[in-house]
């Protein structure tokens, strides 16, 4: 059984003046209140481009962010890997709203998954598919009614933005990652995600689907994803989350007048996420997993299925993977007992980024147990190695008290032979 409590394990890595950055910043985000002041001054700053730099940098971004660009990550990729912690590399635009910016990302995204074939400590790359079109292009694409020309168009170059990314993936031999975003837009999502699996996971899993698994519809288009892959004799690659849009996604059914796509309940999501990772364990042949969460429950059930079924801890097939900034004690305490890790490194300029800031300090104040927790441990490790400083001088002190009297002694020593080689050249003479 790991210990996650381990933070020596957990924060090697991180000098004290970033734990205190960290503890900081996790005292001030578990309070929602602070948390939707700073979002609105945030969406606020973005809108009129007021520079936030300043303030953000030294915070938030250098938390939670690698870089502004792929090159100045590196130093945080080589550093976790030092300890067995491997990294995606996530250029974190969440959405293009211009043909020029849809142009400019899908060329830093195929960057970045060109770049995974240079670095063995990259063995991923990930794309978010809203950045490939613009969000009215999927929502149409998504539901049943029928696309104009030029809207058929668009989807046709979001296809083929989706395949190139694909096609460089497997000339990388590393796996590229969809990540799963919104509810209306999802349906496209699938369908292409699913056609470049046929195309291209025939000997391994080049492409991974996400299943946000606060859906009550997932664990049945998990079964249907079985089924495909038996049928086109492919892998299917899937990275499981729990959702990040809860909020968002009740909101707009019941402003839509839909019936909610996600559970009721944290017990349901929570419930269905180790199922399907239960369901992957045993179909570990067709599904290649990807478990990325900051539960540790879910971690220990993965590992135990894993146990279970006889595969040992670094399975080529199986990842673990935690955001960076976040919960290091599951990901170095797992590395530590040979598991595969991987950390999502998110990596861009402050006013593409800030978006993604905005959600990680919301969803770290919503989930008020996990701010909790990392706090504590941030602050158990500074406890621990305060103490370890004291108890060195001490034992400094000791060791230099001790030499004062091993010197003390020394002198006394040298002093009783002077003298006993006084007295007896004296009673020589005599
Ligand atoms: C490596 C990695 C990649 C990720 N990629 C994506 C992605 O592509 N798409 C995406 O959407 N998210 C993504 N996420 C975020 C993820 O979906 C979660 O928001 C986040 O990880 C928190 O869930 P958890 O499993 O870590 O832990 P927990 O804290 O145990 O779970 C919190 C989650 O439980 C669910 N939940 C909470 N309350 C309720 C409720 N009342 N009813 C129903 N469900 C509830 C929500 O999904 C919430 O986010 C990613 C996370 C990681 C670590």
């Amino acid at each position: 059984m790991i210990d996650f409590n381990n933070t020596e394990v957990a924060f090697k890595l991180k000098s004290n003046k970033e734990l205190k950055n960290a503890k900081f910043l996790f005292s001030l985000i578990r309070r929602p209140f602070i948390v939707h002041i700073l979002g609105r001054l945030s969406r606020l700053a973005l809108k009129i481009h007021l520079p936030v730099d300043w303030a953000v940098k030294p915070t938030l971004y250098r938390h939670f962010v690698g870089g502004e660009n792929i090159k100045q990550c590196f130093h945080v990729v080589h550093r976790m890997a030092k300890k067995h912690v491997k990294s995606v590399l996530d250029f974190s635009v969440e959405a293009a709203d211009s043909e020029t910016a849809i142009k400019q990302t899908f060329r830093e995204i195929k960057r970045s998954v060109v770049n995974t074939r240079l670095h063995s400590d990259i063995p991923f790359s990930v794309f978010k598919p809203t950045a490939l079109t613009t969000h009215s292009v999927l929502a149409k694409a998504s539901s049943h009614t029928t696309m104009t020309p030029a809207e058929q168009m668009a989807f046709n170059s979001f296809m083929q933005r989706f395949d190139s990314l694909c096609a460089e993936a497997q000339r990388a031999g590393k796996p590229v990652m969809v990540d799963a975003e919104d509810y209306c837009f999802q349906r496209a999502i699938d369908r292409a995600t699913e056609a470049m699996m046929i195309k291209y996971n025939k000997k391994t899993a080049v492409v991974y689907t996400t299943l946000q698994m606060y859906r009550h519809d997932r664990l049945k288009y998990l079964k249907y994803l079985i089924d495909l892959a038996n049928k086109h004799n492919i892998i299917i690659g899937i990275k499981y989350v729990r959702g990040a849009y809860l909020e968002k996604e009740r909101r707009r059914a019941k402003e839509g007048k839909y019936p909610s796509p996600v559970y009721a309940s944290k017990a349901e999501t929570d419930k269905a996420f180790d199922e399907a990772l239960q369901i992957s364990v045993e179909n570990h042949s067709r599904i290649h997993i990807f478990c990325g969460t900051h539960n540790e429950a879910s971690i220990v059930k993965l590992m135990e299925y894993m146990a279970e079924k006889g595969l040992p801890n670094n399975c080529p097939t199986i990842y673990i993977s935690q955001l960076y900034g976040m919960s290091d004690n599951l990901s170095f305490n797992a590395a530590k007992e040979g598991y595969n890790v991987v950390k999502y490194l998110p990596y861009g300029k402050i006013e593409h980024v800030l978006p993604y800031l905005i959600r990680r300090t919301e969803e770290n104040s919503a989930i008020a147990g996990q701010t909790g927790r990392e706090l504590i441990m941030l602050k158990q490790e500074l406890k621990r190695r305060k103490k370890k400083k004291e108890l060195k001088k001490e034992s400094k002190k000791e060791s230099k008290k001790e030499s004062k009297k091993e010197s003390k002694k020394e002198i006394v020593n040298r002093k009783s032979k002077k003298e006993n080689r006084k007295s007896k050249i004296v009673n020589r003479k005599s």
